[in-house]
């Protein structure tokens, strides 16, 4: 698809209430660092749009973001981030959750995982929480670029036994530097979005 106009729409905070939008939805969940906005502003054919961790005063929000009037990607705030006090991140935890479980338009859930990591007691809680809910989330494996290619397979399938994902989950490996892997992805939307 050919990304002609972005509009980040609505910033949900941990009172905020979630819109009910029309159009298909598109969220993306990860821990802090994983690669998200990177990965967001390469989708968007953006170089900055998508704060990226390394900006100062970033903040948890769950961002709405509209792709061409014709659907949203719904940017997830990063979980796992060190320096939010527990309390914090319970809040946020529920309110991912919340949003997983009221949206009507959410028609995928992409979870992001760093290649180069056995995934995390946080994100094998998040997969458990995206498959709760219904959803059969596509595991996108970031930072592509910093592994040796003889590597990749070997990283793949701990990925998917780190998450305990069934055989047929779709995992995509993906680079924001080489952009590898971007056309796959983009074809994974266009699927579940029916175009
Ligand atoms: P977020 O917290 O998940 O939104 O992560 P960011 O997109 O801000 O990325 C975190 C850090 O990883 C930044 O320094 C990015 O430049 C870097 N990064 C993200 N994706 C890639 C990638 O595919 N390759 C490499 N080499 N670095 C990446």
């Amino acid at each position: 698809m050919h990304v002609k106009s972005v509009n980040l729409e609505t910033v949900c905070g941990i009172t905020s209430k979630l819109p009910e939008n029309e159009k298909p939805e598109i969220a993306f969940a990860g821990k802090s660092n994983v690669g998200k906005s990177s990965l967001i502003n390469g989708l968007m054919n953006r170089k900055s749009y998508a704060r990226t961790s390394s900006q100062p005063g970033k903040t948890q929000t769950i961002n709405f973001y509209n792709i061409n009037d014709l659907l949203y990607f719904v940017d997830l705030p990063g979980y796992g981030y060190a320096k939010v006090s527990e309390e914090l991140k319970a809040k946020w935890g529920k309110m991912i959750e919340k949003y997983l479980k009221t949206s009507k338009q959410l028609k995928l859930v992409f979870l992001l995982i760093d290649i180069r990591h056995e995934p995390s007691a946080n994100d094998k809680i998040m997969y458990d929480w995206i498959v709760h809910q219904g959803y059969e989330p596509v595991i996108i494996a970031t930072k592509l670029d910093k592994i040796n290619r003889s590597q990749k397979d070997k990283q793949l399938k701990l990925i998917r036994s780190g998450l305990g994902a069934k055989s047929d989950t779709r995992i995509l490996p993906f680079s924001a530097l080489s952009k590898q892997g971007l056309e796959e992805i983009w074809a994974c939307m266009e699927e579940a979005l029916g175009f």
